[in-house]
């Protein structure tokens, strides 16, 4: 069932109303009731697993994974406009829309636009298969928002690269067995031009690869992300992207898809989550109290006015311009991660003391879990303040301000 019962304001073409009514079909015939109303934990158990890669193949087969990529890749070529579609539609009967994470995302888009033919055919169909599995090793102790002063070095040893040093925050390291990763290859070279993107495999030939992963706790208990070290990595040089010292476009290419088109459909997230919580604040007695309807007025209001900017966004899509740019990127990703975190403190605020209970364990229920997981939405793929920044100097043509960095370009601008 749809999560938002309001029409919807766009006219849609014929080709994407007969691309809506091809998802829909397939979905009625090939979607199992075991992923029927299933939710993807952060920490899923193996039973959940075996579903989810069983749900996963059976998108694989059927070509819907990977899907904005170009079909000579072994995507569809879908539109901005039709990847919302594909979502919408997953919401509307409830089951998850999986992905191939940062390989789909973020390494495959530098791949397909700064790759060798050769790269591409070696590089591609692994993501698309499930069999690459990556992780993203860009930010350092000194270089988040600041990028380029990256110090992790490489130097190169005949046909292959040596890598040293130390990345920081890299997030699904767990379940990756390949990282991408921005190295220093010309210390002499000005600060944008002596970076290299290189494909690293975490083990070779079943051996480790010099690469050691220290799990860092996040707040929720789970070790989702990692302090990684460099210790004689070693990676072929068949395995950089764009060019030896050139590898900074090809970063900006991955950061620009950071941000992406899934402001198109974050507010079905929203709702979703909006309607769970009037669920729980009826049972609570609640729903008549004035100032919590006040704050569930503001949490839908808010979550329409995403899904507005959402389809201002699928048009800017339709007519061919990209999400990535900076002013649509930027703003939008303000918004949904400021939102979700007011969002959570809202429920916090309406579950009451119910919100400070943990379980037998002390396992957090989905909200708490949502409140604390939400507090980093405005930091990950570019800060709010960076975000700021350019929508400041770049859209509105405001005066740059003046800062130590300022040689630099923050992460996220592009
Ligand atoms: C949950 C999570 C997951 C992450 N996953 C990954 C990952 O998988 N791989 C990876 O490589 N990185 C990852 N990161 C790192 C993330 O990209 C960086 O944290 C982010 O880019 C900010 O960099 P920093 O932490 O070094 O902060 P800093 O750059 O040190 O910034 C500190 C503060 O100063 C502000 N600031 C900095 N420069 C400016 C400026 N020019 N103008 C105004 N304010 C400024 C920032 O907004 C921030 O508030 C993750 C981070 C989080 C929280």
């Amino acid at each position: 069932m749809s999560t938002t019962g309001a029409p919807s304001p766009i006219a849609y073409s014929e080709s994407a109303l007969s691309f809506r009514k091809e998802i829909r079909i397939w979905l009625a015939d090939n979607a199992p009731d075991e992923v029927r109303g299933l939710r993807v934990p952060r920490e899923p158990s193996p039973e959940i697993e075996a579903v989810i890669a069983r749900w996963a193949q059976t998108l694989t087969e059927a070509r819907l994974m990977c899907v904005a990529w170009p079909e000579e890749y072994g995507g569809r070529g879908l539109s901005g406009v039709e990847v919302a579609i594909m979502n919408e539609e997953f919401d509307r009967i409830d089951v998850p829309r999986l992905t191939r994470g940062m390989g789909e995302s973020l390494v495959g888009p530098a791949i397909i636009a700064h790759a060798t033919p050769e790269q591409k055919r070696r590089f591609l169909p692994p993501i698309i298969s499930g069999e690459h599995v990556y992780c993203q090793g860009f930010s350092e102790p000194g270089a988040g928002s600041d990028l380029a002063s990256l110090t992790t070095s490489a130097i190169v040893d005949a046909d292959r690269l040596v890598i040293n040093g130390q990345k920081v925050w890299t997030s699904g390291f767990f379940k990756a067995n390949m990282i991408f990763t921005l190295v220093r290859t010309n210390p002499d070279a000005p600060k944008h031009h002596g970076i290299s993107y290189v494909l690293v495999p975490i083990t070779i030939d079943g051996k480790p690869n010099g690469i050691e992963f220290r799990p860092i706790n996040r707040m929720t208990g789970l070790a989702h992300f990692s302090e990684t070290f460099f210790a004689d990595a070693v990676a072929p040089l068949d395995n950089v992207i764009g060019g030896l010292n050139h590898g900074w476009q090809t970063a900006m290419t991955t950061l620009g898809s950071e941000r992406g088109a899934s402001a198109t459909t974050a507010h079905l997230a929203f709702f979703r989550r909006f309607w769970q919580l009037v669920g729980q604040v009826r049972a609570r007695g609640l729903i008549d109290d004035v100032r919590v309807r006040e704050q569930l007025a503001w949490m839908y209001a808010e979550a329409e006015v995403l899904r507005y900017t959402g389809f201002q966004l699928m048009a800017t899509l339709a007519s061919g311009n990209t999400p990535g740019g900076a002013g649509n990127g930027s703003s939008n990703k303000i918004r949904w991660s400021e939102y979700e975190r007011r969002m959570a403190e809202i429920a916090m605020d309406l579950l009451g003391p119910d919100s400070l209970v943990v379980g037998p364990g002390y396992e957090l229920d989905e909200w708490q879990e949502e409140f604390l997981v939400t507090r980093s939405h405005t930091i990950w793929g570019g800060t709010a303040e960076v975000q700021r920044n350019i929508v400041g100097e770049r859209v509105l043509g405001l005066p740059k301000d003046p800062q130590p960095i300022s040689s630099t370009t923050p992460r996220g601008n592009q």
